[in-house]
């Protein structure tokens, strides 16, 4: 998709309005209009990249930054129990919009959201296999 279609890209640039609780020189934090929970934030670059893979190194930082602004906004502000902070890329992850962002979504205990569960054991063969193949 290129950025001229791009949702984040046209709010980044002002052509369709959001919520922004946080701007800095890279960075913006809008809340979500389909919120999980409250507070749920959108942290987005102001540049467009479609997945994690494509984010400069250099930028990460000022992201991951960001976002723990926003955490610390939020905490002192709605003073939820917790956070997951969630990424998804490509859409087998769900990514519905093609602009790297990352989803900051308040908890309160109890909240029966989600959880990342574990899956089945996995041996320790198999773990090493894995080893293996992933070694460079
Ligand atoms: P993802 O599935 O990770 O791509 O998340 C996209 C998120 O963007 C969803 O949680 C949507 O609710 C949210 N979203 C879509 N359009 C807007 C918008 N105009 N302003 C704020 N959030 C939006
Ligand atoms: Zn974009």
């Amino acid at each position: 998709m290129p950025a001229s279609d791009c949702i984040f890209c046209k709010i980044i640039a002002g052509k369709i309005p959001s919520k922004k609780i946080f701007e800095d020189s890279k960075v913006i934090g809008i809340l979500d209009i389909n919120p999980i929970s409250e507070g749920h934030t959108l942290v987005i670059p102001k540049k467009h990249y479609e997945t994690i893979d494509g984010v400069p190194d250099g930028e990460m930082g000022a992201i991951f930054g960001a976002v723990k602004k926003v955490v610390l906004k939020l905490r002192a502000k709605l003073e939820p129990d917790g956070f997951s902070v969630i990424q998804n890329n490509n859409e087998a992850a769900g990514q519905a919009i093609p602009h790297f962002h990352i989803h900051v979504i308040p908890r309160k205990e109890g909240d029966d959201l989600f959880a990342l569960n574990p899956g089945q054991p996995a041996s320790d063969e198999q773990l090493d296999e894995l080893v293996q193949k992933l070694e460079d």
